[in-house]
């Protein structure tokens, strides 16, 4: 089932999420639901407070093939955090708009998967990496706009006043 998006100014994209206690048959559900939302938005990331949920899940695809292979990343914690990268990035609950931001490289991520199994992903850089820590940021209720520098925040304040 596709769930409603919700936008920037919403006070539950500002929550401090919940760890998911036990992985049930209603937190499968939600992920994958999530995972649908996120594949018709055109998304690469997607959490859990953004479909007005405040648990710590969630759902992604970098996309680096054709092939559609979505992940569920429950309780995220990430690690091992190093070096630096700086790309352009969006997101679905601010429609229009975007900014340069600076994220680790390097990124190790450990939680649950949708079966309740602990994995652990790895990424040296590129979408992955940025992707897991702008959704793990949402799950402590923190926006991508809030991690601009100051000139670009009053561009992007500029730019939502027009739209
Ligand atoms: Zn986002």
């Amino acid at each position: 089932m596709k769930l409603k998006i919700l936008t920037e100014g919403d006070e539950k994209l500002r929550v401090i999420c919940k760890p998911v206690p036990k992985v049930t048959a209603q937190i499968k559900k939600l992920a994958a639901d999530m995972i649908e939302t996120m594949y018709a938005a055109k998304g690469v990331g997607l959490a859990a407070p953004q479909v007005g949920s405040d648990l710590r899940i969630i759902v992604f695809d970098p996309r680096t093939s054709r092939r559609r292979k979505p992940q569920v990343l429950i309780n995220p914690v990430l690690s091992e955090l190093e070096g630096e990268i700086r790309g352009d990035e969006g997101c679905l609950s601010c429609p229009g708009l975007w900014g340069e931001v600076t994220r680790y490289a390097h990124v190790k991520a450990t939680g649950l998967n949708e079966k309740g199994e602990e994995v652990e992903i790895e990424s040296e850089g590129g979408v992955l990496s940025v992707v897991l820590q702008h959704e793990t940021d949402h799950l402590d209720g923190i926006l991508f706009l809030d991690r601009l520098d100051p000139a670009q925040q009053l561009r992007v304040m500029k730019e939502r006043e027009e739209l």
